[in-house]
Formats: C-alpha cells, sequence, structure tokens
C-alpha cells in the first residue's frame, strides 16, 4: 500500500495484494463508473497524489456498456452528459479524460483491462450496490495491477465507522463524531505532471466537443430501453447541481423543515438526489453550503441529517450484506410476518403494466408513480406511501419487494442506491411495529395518504397529475431476477 496523505488515506482501501508498478507504466488510471465530476472528487486527488509520487500522469476514464440493468435512454443520457461535464472539467484541471460507448459497429471488450497493463496502478470508487460493487471485485481479482477503491460518495469514510450499529443514533453518534474531520480535508490536489497525451489502445469519444445532437446520436446506436423519456427537469452537468445548491441554501433551507413534507411544493426540498447519486456533487460540497447558509441551526440540522446520517446510514448497512437488494435483508420479523400472511386474499393484483403506467384506483399512488414515469424523480413524502401499496397490490411479500425495486430502479434517476434498498427496508417493515396485526400487512405498518392529501396544493397536484399526458413505455412480461449485486 502506497503512503497517502491524511487527507486521503481514511478513504482508500486496496482491492487486491498488486504492489504499485511504478517503472513499466505510463499512467495511474483512475477508473469512475458513478463519480461523474471532475472536482471535489477524492478517486481522482488519490490518482492525482500518487502519481506525483512516482512521476506519472493521470488518465480518468469511463466505459458505458449497453448490458447494465435497466439501461435506457434515460441513464444514458445523464451518465453521458454527466460524463461530458467531467471531461471539460478533466480539461480544466490538466488531466486527461476519455470515454467510450458501446454501440453498434463499435464494441469493445474489456477495455478497461487494456487500459490497466499501461497503469502503475488503478484507482477507482468504492460503491456498496449494483454492478459497480461486484464489478470492481471482479476487476481486482483479474488484474495484475494494484487496484485501489476510494470513498468518494460519503462524507465520513465508511470503513471509518465501527461495526455494529445497529440503530440510526447509533449511526448519527458515531459519524457525527468525524464529520468536522473529514470536511477540513483538502481536495482538488494539483498534478505535477503534464498532460498525458500519447495513443491510447481505442479512439475514445470526445465527449467534451460533442453537442447535444452528437451524444443523443451515440445513444440511438446503443441496444438499450429507447422507450423511457429523457428527464428535462434534471439537466445532467454540475452546473446545474451548483445553481440549485445554492439557490436551495439561499431562499429555501430556512424553511425546509417545515415545507419538505409538502409533495405539491417543489421548491421545499433540494432535488439533488440524482445528482448525488451519480456523483455529479459529493456531500462535502452540499455540506460546506449548507454550513455557512444564514438559517437557524434546526433547519441545517434537518437538512443534514437527511444527508449526512440516514443517506450514509445506509451506505454502511450496505456494506454489511452481501446482496442488500434482496427481500432477506428485511428485519427478519418482518419478514416472518409477511410471509405468514402471503396467502391472505389481496384486494387487487395490478398487472406489471398498470403499476408502471400508474393505471390503478389509487389517485395519490398514480400521481406519485407518474411523477417518477415522467420525471425520473418521486418527491421525498411520497415514496413511503408508494410503496407501502405495493405490498397489497402483488400476490406475496416477495413479489412486492422485486416489484418496488424493479419500479425504484428503472425509473428513478436516483435508482440503484444504497438508499433505494435501506429505505425499502423501512417500508417492507424495518420501521416499527403496528399497534395492531392486520391481513396482508401482519405487523408491518400500512400507510394511508390522509396526510400526503390535506397538504396546500395537494387537490390541484393531484388533479394536474391524473390529467397529464400519457407516456407509454415498453415493460417485459416477468420481473428480472436478481440482477444486481450478487457476487
Ligand atoms: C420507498 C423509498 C424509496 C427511496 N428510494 C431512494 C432512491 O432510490 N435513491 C435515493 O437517493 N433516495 C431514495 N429515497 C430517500 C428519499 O426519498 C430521497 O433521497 C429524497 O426524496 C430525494 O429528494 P431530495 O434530494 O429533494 O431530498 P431532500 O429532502 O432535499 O434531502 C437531501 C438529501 O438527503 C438525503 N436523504 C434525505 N432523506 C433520505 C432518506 N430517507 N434516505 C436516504 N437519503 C436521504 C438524500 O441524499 C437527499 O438528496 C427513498 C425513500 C423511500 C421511502
Amino acid at each position: 500500500m502506497p503512503e497517502w496523505s491524511a487527507d486521503i488515506a481514511d478513504r482508500v482501501r486496496a482491492l487486491n495484494n498488486v504492489p504499485v508498478e511504478d517503472k513499466n507504466s505510463a499512467y495511474v488510471l483512475c477508473w469512475l463508473p458513478q463519480t461523474l465530476r471532475a472536482w471535489d472528487n477524492p478517486a481522482i486527488d488519490a490518482a492525482v497524489e500518487l502519481g506525483n509520487r512516482i512521476g506519472r500522469p493521470v488518465l480518468v476514464y469511463l466505459g458505458v456498456r449497453e448490458d447494465y440493468p435497466y439501461a435506457s435512454d434515460r441513464l444514458h443520457h445523464f451518465l453521458l452528459h454527466a460524463s461530458r461535464d467531467m471531461q471539460q472539467g478533466c480539461g480544466e484541471r490538466g488531466l486527461r479524460c476519455v470515454n467510450f460507448v458501446d454501440r453498434a459497429g463499435r464494441r469493445e471488450k474489456g477495455l478497461v483491462y487494456r487500459l490497466a497493463e499501461q497503469a502503475a496502478a488503478v484507482i477507482t470508487d468504492d460503491h456498496p450496490v449494483f454492478v459497480a460493487r461486484r464489478q470492481a471485485r471482479a476487476f481486482a481479482d483479474r488484474c495484475n495491477r494494484a487496484v485501489f477503491a476510494v470513498d468518494t460518495a460519503r462524507l465520513v469514510p465508511t470503513r471509518m465507522l465501527p461495526d455494529g450499529l445497529t440503530t440510526t443514533p447509533a449511526f448519527r453518534r458515531a459519524s457525527g463524531e468525524l464529520r468536522p474531520t473529514y470536511e477540513s480535508h483538502a481536495a482538488d490536489f494539483d498534478s505535477d505532471l503534464p498532460v498525458y497525451d500519447d495513443d491510447l489502445c481505442f479512439d475514445g469519444e470526445g465527449l467534451a466537443e460533442a453537442s447535444d445532437d452528437d451524444i443523443a446520436g451515440i445513444i440511438a446506436g446503443c441496444d438499450i430501453d429507447h422507450s423511457l423519456p429523457l428527464c428535462a427537469d434534471f439537466p445532467p452537468n454540475r452546473a446545474t447541481a451548483l445553481a440549485r445548491l445554492d439557490d436551495f441554501v439561499t431562499d429555501h433551507l430556512a424553511s425546509y423543515p417545515y415545507r419538505r413534507n409538502n409533495a405539491a411544493d417543489e421548491a421545499g426540498v433540494s432535488n439533488l438526489s440524482p445528482y448525488l447519486h451519480f456523483g455529479v456533487i459529493g456531500p462535502r460540497t452540499i455540506t460546506a453550503a449548507v454550513r455557512t447558509a444564514e438559517v437557524t441551526a434546526n433547519a441545517k440540522w434537518k437538512y443534514l441529517d437527511g444527508l449526512l446520517t440516514w443517506r450514509e446510514y445506509f451506505h454502511y448497512l450496505a456494506y454489511q450484506t452481501p446482496h442488500p437488494d434482496r427481500f432477506d435483508v428485511i428485519p427478519q420479523a418482518a419478514q416472518t410476518t409477511l410471509l405468514a400472511h402471503a396467502d391472505d386474499p389481496r384486494p387487487v393484483l395490478h398487472s406489471l403494466d398498470d403499476l408502471v403506467h400508474g393505471r390503478t384506483e389509487d389517485e395519490t399512488w398514480n400521481a406519485a408513480q407518474r411523477q417518477w414515469l415522467h420525471t425520473g424523480y418521486m418527491h421525498n413524502n411520497l415514496r413511503m406511501y408508494w410503496g407501502k401499496q405495493i405490498i397489497k397490490w402483488t400476490r406475496d411479500p416477495q413479489t412486492a419487494w422485486r416489484t418496488a425495486c424493479y419500479l425504484n430502479d428503472r425509473l428513478a434517476l436516483d435508482g440503484r442506491d444504497p438508499a433505494t434498498y435501506g429505505n425499502m427496508q423501512w417500508v417492507f417493515g424495518a420501521s416499527k411495529k403496528a399497534y395492531r396485526e392486520q391481513p396482508i400487512y401482519g405487523w408491518v405498518p400500512p400507510k394511508s395518504d390522509r396526510a400526503i392529501r390535506k397538504r396546500a396544493g395537494a387537490t390541484e397536484w393531484l388533479a394536474a397529475w391524473a390529467t397529464r399526458d400519457k407516456v407509454r413505455v415498453d415493460v417485459p412480461t416477468g420481473l428480472p431476477h436478481d440482477l444486481l449485486t450478487s457476487e
């Protein structure tokens, strides 16, 4: 393990035992499948630091494949636009960044392995769910170069927290003590070396110079789901994320504690989760902006508790289990009671097609689902209700779990995330017990939409979603099985 500076060391873990190749190598490869930002990116900083020490420039790389679960125009669009932005940002930092996008007539196998052959070491980002988790592990096992994973997604590096934090209060305390240290760490290290400009084993996409039409053309050539509409409300670039953060902190953070639960009030929440999920912005940048805001301590606390306690707790939990996306992560007592009621008659069984398109008898649920379908985002206060309803509309609790994960992961920009499966556990009974046992739910508390419907503007908001243009997307005949984190 190389020596890392104090600003980086806690974030880095070695994924194999191969030493750094400081002689026969051309660059330090920084492979970033998920952290799509050039700035405030500890993986890039680790690569720069190592490169400076051994005299090698940094090469940043992201390859986009067609075969990741739920690959669609919606997700590819976000990925490629954010990658363009990252490539431009790396250029400003004096670092070379290259991309490759698999598509008809232009497919490459094992590019990252081929790039690694010339590398002194490979630095990648550290994620506990979805393809990133098994991909990094499999790569490190097969690669004959040193591979390091860097914690880019969390303010407090998860590995610095003690084992056995089983409640949010315990996590809040442990993480809270460490936050000031990681908030004070330096970022955006300067490279001492000229930009790496030798030929590579492939022709990159040149995304930094690509127009929106060029990117649309690339996506059209990919063998992915083309039926899912793009998310116009979430332009995939860092400037938008930073502008939203600034606007939210300046004008809306003060009222966050009492506006955050109204789905009709779009500005009441920060709308940053898609940007966080794809790493376009990181928690350190957001925390710094919130800390300096001129608002009450309570408003800051409430917001940072979502960002630094709930979000980072779900990341922590995901590392504790090999398959965070499976039904059996639900606490045993909740599984037992749900399974004891698996044969209870359901009021109605909705087809996957009706669920995807938000066509049920429940106006609130339909509005929530259509918000996801159209915009790629669903307001926080709708999500718990949305998930609970699926339990009674599917034939058994395992099908309910897989259906809810499928809808969340396929449609939401922020899906396929530790927060997806962590919150889903809450839906399926990780929270408190109901005050009485009920059909279908057993001791898992169901949820009413009363509180959602009585908020200011809710009636108009629901009516608007009920009459909105219908989007029609492709729906598979069955639910995909175990797509994600199987190792
Ligand atoms: C059933 C269900 C599914 C969910 N699926 C996802 C998901 O796939 N991806 C996702 O990022 N969040 C998920 N959440 C959590 C939460 O709903 C979203 O993070 C939030 O709505 C994002 O909107 P925002 O950025 O405007 O949030 P804000 O209210 O502005 O909060 C700021 C940030 O704090 C974090 N945060 C707040 N609440 C939570 C929470 N309960 N859990 C984790 N992080 C939180 C998020 O990163 C969020 O972006 C889910 C919640 C439920 C109940």
